[in-house]
């Protein structure tokens, strides 16, 4: 050792670090409350540690609260969804906070510090019973994001009636502070006294489940998104097919509310192209477009279906087979996407019009509907949460892993690991199979103890 610093002092270098052995503190952070999030905080939790969920909306339940069926099982998504997210609620390790945004990390793997910033609701959790009456007498309306900006939602508000925690929160940037909630009120929840809180949290472990955005279509402006009124995303169809949402689960055009005779689903929108800036396959869509024809081939079966696609890809267990089923309940698949779609003023149906890349024919179909099947993007605040980490991207805009094949959910930054869509684009079952790999890494690290760091 002694050569070593001789050697070390005569090249004008830096010493050597010196190892320590540290203790590793029994406590983990879950940053996003989506159903990633959501099955690693129990995991952990069952295992035994304290667990702290921060989210930044609301409720817990993320994108997979949105989405009427999964596929390829066809549930009930909030179904499932439900039962883990009361778990969350009710279980003794877990702290829950909504509302809540990371603001600082500092510290070291085993021992991070993390500075939490709790927005007030402006409603006493203990006292808000979830009656909705404040709701009934608020005269501010505002598009509801849960149901994709379709219907309109008050200031304040409960986002769906399946949130975790079920209280009503008070949207601070539409409130006009008339107090007409407060005299409705009658435990006397409302308090518009509350303000921000800062909270300190000591953690060993790290899982970053923040999720991703959908893509938003309106620079396609061949497909007239915003133009058309009966151009609608996958996710505006989700919710409209939803018994839950704005149209009660019946399949309306936006322009008549009558239910279309044809529906057009166009694939790969915002995902593999270079227009988009994409060039990854965002993995759901196809099968999500699969599941959706078939859920309008249940209920209405004699609506035509055509799904105009790239390549259909159908990759996991049991998605051959819903193919198949979906053509022989009739949807009709088409390779090519269209070149453009024109409106007829009058009856505002859309015909697409392009070239079916098989037969090199060029078509001309005319639906009710077009809808176009949007991909997953990453977060556009994803910035945030990788400098407060010091985690790195990948060309695609995704959170990169330690090593893509053998370390696939931990990242460059030791005690940090990734769960769910902030990694890449995926399913509930690999986003639920991916936040369980991270739980159980994080667990490894806090079970041994103690780690040795430089
Ligand atoms: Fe009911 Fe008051 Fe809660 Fe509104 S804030 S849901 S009125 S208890
Ligand atoms: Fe609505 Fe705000 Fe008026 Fe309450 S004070 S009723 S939340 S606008
Ligand atoms: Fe296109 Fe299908 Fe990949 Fe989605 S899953 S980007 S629709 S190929």
């Amino acid at each position: 050792k002694d050569l070593v610093q001789m050697a070390v002092a005569k090249a004008g270098l830096l010493e050597p670090e010196e190892e320590i052995t540290v203790p590793v503190i029994q406590k983990a952070l879950l940053i996003g409350g989506g159903v990633a999030g959501i099955q690693a905080a129990l995991d952990l939790a069952e295992t035994g540690y304290k667990v702290y969920l921060v989210e930044r909306e609301p409720s817990i339940g993320g994108r997979m609260a949105q989405i009427d069926k999964t596929f390829p099982t066809m549930d009930c998504s909030i179904c499932i969804l439900a039962p883990k997210m009361s778990d969350i609620g009710r279980h003794k390790n877990i702290e829950l906070l909504t509302n809540s945004e990371v603001l600082e990390v500092s510290g070291y793997i085993g021992n991070f510090r993390v500075k939490v910033l709790s927005k007030p609701r402006f409603v006493v959790e203990k006292l808000c019973n979830g009656c909705g009456e404040c709701a009934k007498v608020c005269p501010i309306e505002v598009p509801s994001e849960f149901d994709a900006n379709l219907i309109p939602r008050k200031a304040i508000h409960i986002p769906f009636p399946q949130a975790v925690p079920f209280i009503y929160t008070i949207d601070a940037d539409h409130c006009i502070r008339c107090y007409k909630c407060v005299e409705a009120c009658q435990p006397n929840a409302i308090d518009f006294a509350q303000e921000s809180r800062e909270l300190e949290l000591d953690v060993g472990t790290i899982i970053v489940a923040t999720g991703a955005d959908v893509c938003d279509p309106s620079f396609l402006t061949d497909y007239g998104y915003i133009k058309f009124p009966n151009v609608i995303t996958s996710l505006e169809f989700e919710r409209l097919i939803n018994a839950g949402g704005p149209s009660g689960g019946h399949l309306i055009r936006p322009s008549d509310l009558q239910v279309p005779k044809s529906v057009a689903f166009i694939q790969c929108i915002g995902s593999r192209s270079d227009k988009s800036g994409h060039l990854y396959c965002s993995a759901v869509c196809c099968m999500n477009t699969i599941k959706d024809s078939l859920l309008i081939k249940e209920h209405w079966p004699d609506t035509q279906i055509f799904v105009f696609y790239v390549d259909v890809r159908a990759y996991g267990k049991g998605f051959e087979e819903l193919y198949r089923r979906a053509g022989r309940e009739g949807v009709i698949f088409i390779r090519g996407l269209p070149a453009e779609i024109v409106e007829d003023r009058k009856t505002r149906n859309l015909r697409l019009r392009g070239e079916n890349t098989l037969t090199s024919e060029l078509y001309n179909i005319d639906a009710g509907i077009v809808i176009l099947s949007v991909g997953i993007e990453p977060r556009l605040d994803s910035d945030l949460i990788q400098s407060l980490l010091h985690l790195s991207k990948t060309s695609d805009g995704f959170f990169m892993e330690a090593h893509p094949k053998l370390r696939p959910v931990d990242t460059p930054t030791g005690g940090v690991f990734l769960a769910g869509c902030a990694e890449s684009p995926k399913d509930i079952k690999d986003s639920v199979t991916q936040a369980s790999a991270a739980a159980a890494r994080a667990s490894i690290l806090m079970a041994k103890g103690k780690v040795t760091v430089e």
